[in-house]
């Protein structure tokens, strides 16, 4: 099939909720993948960052296709390996903090596990009244009914309703608003690090360390959604370790499985026993090869690769601020967005496409998510590519 066959078949057949950009993939290879008919692009998008080890990392396609040959899938009425040596990994590399995990297959996933705990942790300990969760204006939590309410958009609050009760909206680094929404209602506070579809947007340090405080004070739980910035891509295993705190609830997915999908909802020690027996399930959870894809990327993320992040995402930093426009960068490690006064980031990011490289956007920004083990040759390269592209913009 050429590409004008498969674009035809995909519209016809493809539920419309995509704006695609008139470009299909055939293959790719680390940072680099190849449209159908042969043009090179540098991937400055990681899908979304999930591709953690760029496309067809070599240890993680061993891994996968090993497991696949051995055991595919069973149901979690059985024990498995992958997903147990999984669990055990993520929990030893958050130091203890993190004490039992639950898999599922997506971040909204993930999210829906987090916020049924935390209404249970409430309704046990203080009787049904408590489920109120307050989250974070701009933030993005998925696509589910419950993850939609718990967005802080409003644009993601048509035509869907009713939606879920039970949230609140706080306003981002505010923290005498997230103080003024508590009450005897709240269960629990949930918030992005570093908010993506928002805008790439870091919280302040103050801000997040005065709710950890206020919610260990007041028993509300403290989940973040690190369904974006977590497993490496803000230079630490987890964003929130670059803030000093400690959540109750952690949730991943994304570059989890380096391109397979897997969510994890991670439990601390007020929430490890929260659910149990019949509380809370999922067919696909723990599948055995996506775990195994996920083993090959915890494998990889390791502190010497989280340094080099940090380093890459400097370097990335430094040299877009060096740039002859006037531009604005934002994010931590390899999350970074882009402002670019007078320019629209869906022109730009369609413009630097015909040029050869991959980006997304973030609201009115450029937002970037490479791949974090990208060489910095193909960082320079995407990045003269971006340069390019903005001085025939001008
Ligand atoms: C992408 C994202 C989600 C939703 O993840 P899905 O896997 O698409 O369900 C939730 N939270 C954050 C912060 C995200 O970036």
């Amino acid at each position: 099939m050429d590409f004008n066959e498969i674009k035809v078949l995909d519209e016809e057949n493809i539920v419309g909720c995509y704006g695609r950009f008139g470009l299909g993939i055939e293959s790719g290879e680390g940072a680099r993948c190849r449209s159908f008919d042969g043009k090179e692009y540098i991937d400055f998008t990681s899908g979304i960052g999930v591709n953690l080890l760029g496309f067809c990392d070599e240890k993680w396609v061993k891994a996968v296709c090993e497991q696949a040959g051995k055991l595919n899938h069973t149901s979690n009425l059985y024990y498995t390996a992958p997903g147990t040596k999984l669990a055990d990994i993520l929990c030893k590399k958050t130091g203890g903090v993190m004490k039992k995990v639950f898999f599922a297959n997506s971040g909204a996933e993930a999210n829906e596990c987090a916020i049924k705990t935390a209404r249970k942790y409430g309704s046990d300990k203080y009787g049904e009244g408590r489920n109120e969760i307050i989250t974070l204006i701009n933030s993005f939590h998925g696509r589910t009914l419950t993850t939609l309410s718990a967005t802080g958009q409003d644009v993601f609050h048509k035509n869907f309703s009713p939606f879920t009760e039970g949230f609140v909206y706080a306003k981002a680094n505010d923290f005498a608003d997230v103080e003024s929404k508590v009450s005897e209602k709240t269960c629990a506070v949930m918030m992005e690090v570093v908010q993506g579809e928002g805008g790439v947007v870091a919280l302040d340090e103050d801000f997040v360390k005065a709710v950890a405080k206020l919610c260990a004070e007041k028993d509300i739980l403290l989940i973040i959604d690190e369904v974006q910035t977590g497993i490496g891509r803000t230079g630490k295993l987890f964003g929130y370790m670059n803030y000093g705190v400690e959540p109750d609830i952690v949730t991943s997915a994304k570059g989890l499985g380096g391109g397979l999908p897997i969510g994890a909802a991670l439990f601390g020690a007020k929430t490890e026993s929260v659910l149990g027996k019949g509380d809370h399930g999922s067919t696909f959870g723990m599948n055995p090869i996506c775990c195994a894809g996920a083993l090959a990327v915890m494998d990889s993320v390791n502190d010497e690769f989280l340094l080099d992040v940090k380093r890459k995402g400097d370097i990335i930093k430094t040299r877009l601020e060096a740039m002859s426009c006037d531009i604005t960068v934002s994010g931590m490690g390899m999350m970074i967005g882009v402002e670019i006064k007078g320019k629209d980031s869906k022109q730009i990011v369609a413009a630097a496409l015909e040029n050869g490289l991959m980006l997304l956007t973030a609201k009115n920004k450029v937002r970037m998510l490479p791949p974090l083990n990208i060489s910095d040759e193909d960082i320079e390269e995407g990045l003269e590519i971006l340069e390019k592209t903005l001085k025939n913009m001008q």
